[in-house]
């Protein structure tokens, strides 16, 4: 991934409020085409409530809820295709299960506790983290594109559950 992939700081602030122009503008940069299909699976990102992560079958889910006639591939590639322009960041929380939010780490950076037993993801923001990444970063010479803390876990029902089987 070059920087060039990614949105500059001024078009990242345009990208909650008009994320269908920012994505014409960078789909028209990489050269791909702006699809009808790119710009729901967009409008449903936007619609996710803040703190709330959605996977490629929820939006498939919401999409045919819609009445959208869409195939679950269509979804998956151009869910990775928004990961790879940078406006969608997409979360590795087990094997089985992605989820993907709208990728602003330099406006409002959080990072995510994640359950491993039933996949409750919950955000936190700690500025000593971008911090951190940044100093590292600079000091070998990166540029910053993403910086992003992921704790797996037991959340505190599933801890509980565990201990009374156990
Ligand atoms: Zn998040
Ligand atoms: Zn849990």
């Amino acid at each position: 991934m070059t920087p060039n992939n990614s949105p500059h700081a001024s078009e990242r602030l345009e990208l909650k409020s008009n994320p269908g122009e920012v994505l014409r503008m960078l789909l028209n940069q990489e050269g791909f085409r702006v699809t009808e299909q790119r710009q729901k699976i967009l409008e449903v990102m936007r619609e996710v409530p803040e703190g709330d992560h959605l996977s490629a079958e929820g939006v498939y889910q919401k999409l045919t809820e819609n009445g959208e006639k869409i195939g679950f591939s269509t979804i998956y590639r151009a869910l990775h295709l928004l990961v790879d322009l940078g406006i969608l960041r997409e979360l590795a929380l087990s094997e089985e299960r992605k989820f993907y939010e709208f990728c602003d780490p330099l406006t409002e950076a959080h990072h995510h506790l994640i359950c491993a037993q039933c996949g409750t993801v919950q955000e936190f923001e700690d500025a000593t983290v971008l911090t951190l990444g940044s100093n590292e970063a600079i000091n070998r010479g990166f540029s910053v594109l993403d910086c992003q803390f992921t704790v797996h876990g037991l959340c505190p029902q599933c801890a509980k559950a565990g201990q009374v089987v156990g």
